[in-house]
This record gives C-alpha cells, sequence and structure tokens, in this order.
C-alpha cells in the first residue's frame, strides 16, 4: 500500500454530520463510488436517494492534498457511500490516522469495517445474521429507515444508540413516515429518532 493507491470517489466535502449520535459534528465526508448490496436493495424495495455511480479515481495523496488544501481545520473524515466497506482497506485507514484524522464510517452492514475506524454507524440494508457476523463485538450506532406500517426493529446486535429515521421522498420529509416514527419510539421507549437534518438546514 502507498499513496498511489487508488480508490474510487463520488464526491469529497466539507459539511456538518446531519445525523444521529455526531450531529452537527464538522466532517470531511467522502464518499466513495458503487454499493455491491444495490440490488439487495433494489430487490427489497429499499430505495437509494444516494447518488454513487458517478465521480473519478483519487490516489491517496490525491485525497490527502484535497483535504489539506480545502478543509485545513478539520481532523475528522467519514466514509460513506455508496458503500465504502467495499473499497476502504485497513492499510489506507491506517495512512489517514497516521495524518491525525478521526474516522468515522456509515456502512449498510454487508461487510466488516476495516481496522482502526473511530466510529461506526450501521445502516441496515442486509440481513441480520450477516450484519451480526460481521460486528459480534457492537457498535456505535445502529440506523434504520422506517417507513409506515413497519414494526420496530429487531437488531442482532448491540450499540450505544438506537436511531429510528422516516423514510423519506427524496429531499422531503414524509409527514406519515415521520409520524409513525415518532410513535414507534415513543411505544418502544429505548430508540430514538433521528431526521436527516442536513436537508432541513439545505446543506449537502
Ligand atoms: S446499501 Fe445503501 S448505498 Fe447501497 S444501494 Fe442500498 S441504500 Fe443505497
Amino acid at each position: 500500500m502507498n499513496l498511489l493507491t487508488k480508490l474510487k470517489v463520488s464526491e469529497i466535502f466539507y459539511s456538518l454530520q446531519g445525523e444521529g449520535a455526531r450531529i452537527g459534528t464538522p466532517t470531511i465526508f467522502i464518499r466513495l463510488q458503487g454499493c455491491k448490496a444495490k440490488h439487495a436493495c433494489f430487490k427489497a424495495g429499499i430505495k437509494c436517494d444516494t447518488e454513487f455511480e458517478s465521480g473519478k479515481e483519487y490516489t491517496i495523496e490525491q485525497i490527502l492534498s484535497w483535504l489539506e488544501l480545502n478543509a485545513p481545520q478539520c481532523k475528522e473524515i467519514t466514509w460513506t457511500g455508496g458503500e465504502p466497506t467495499d473499497q476502504l482497506t485497513d492499510e489506507m485507514v491506517q495512512i489517514f490516522k497516521d495524518k491525525g484524522f478521526f474516522q468515522a464510517i456509515e456502512t449498510s452492514g454487508l461487510n466488516p469495517v476495516p481496522v482502526g475506524i473511530d466510529f461506526i454507524c450501521v445502516s441496515p440494508k442486509v440481513a441480520e445474521h450477516v450484519i451480526a457476523k460481521n460486528f459480534p463485538k457492537g457498535v456505535h450506532e445502529l440506523r434504520y429507515v422506517r417507513h409506515k406500517g413497519q414494526d420496530i426493529p429487531k437488531p442482532s446486535i448491540r450499540a450505544d444508540h438506537y436511531w429510528i429515521s422516516p423514510h423519506s421522498d427524496g429531499f422531503d420529509i414524509n409527514s406519515e413516515n415521520l409520524k409513525h416514527c415518532i410513535n414507534l419510539c415513543i411505544e418502544n421507549g429505548i430508540w430514538k429518532l433521528s431526521l436527516q437534518n442536513h436537508k432541513l438546514w439545505n446543506i449537502l
């Protein structure tokens, strides 16, 4: 592994985390291209509202240069996708760790995450037995998307935070899904409501 190793990247941008336990945190999002779970999502009727097909290749060196040029004040990265674990390796994470970056990841649970990741958010899009196999020690947060009529999630692993997020209509909140998720949280007493606040704030 060297600095000329390439990653397929959809976009890199500096913004605030809009969801979950790290809400409001300034972070550099590195959205990796592609997602091997997309056929499973399609079959399950999950509408993916993330654009991760386009993009270009960056070497690790080019990503480090982007960070230095565009957000030198920020030492936090959020790896997202698509499915970041399809490409990200232990060695890549170590390079950013050596440069002093805190690294969070947002994953569907399809694969284990690389060693060295500091904060793991799983938004499950694969079967629970796959998640149980990949995360035997649990994760920092679980975020399940729910629409009207769906039951409270029954996760197979433990987490520090359990979130339910209403399925949105693209950039808009679906009020029926929101009401349903609020009721689920109140009835259950453990799960918390997570909205995609970056959409409300009108930021990326
Ligand atoms: S796992 Fe996530 S990124 Fe991949 S297709 Fe499903 S919703 Fe989209």
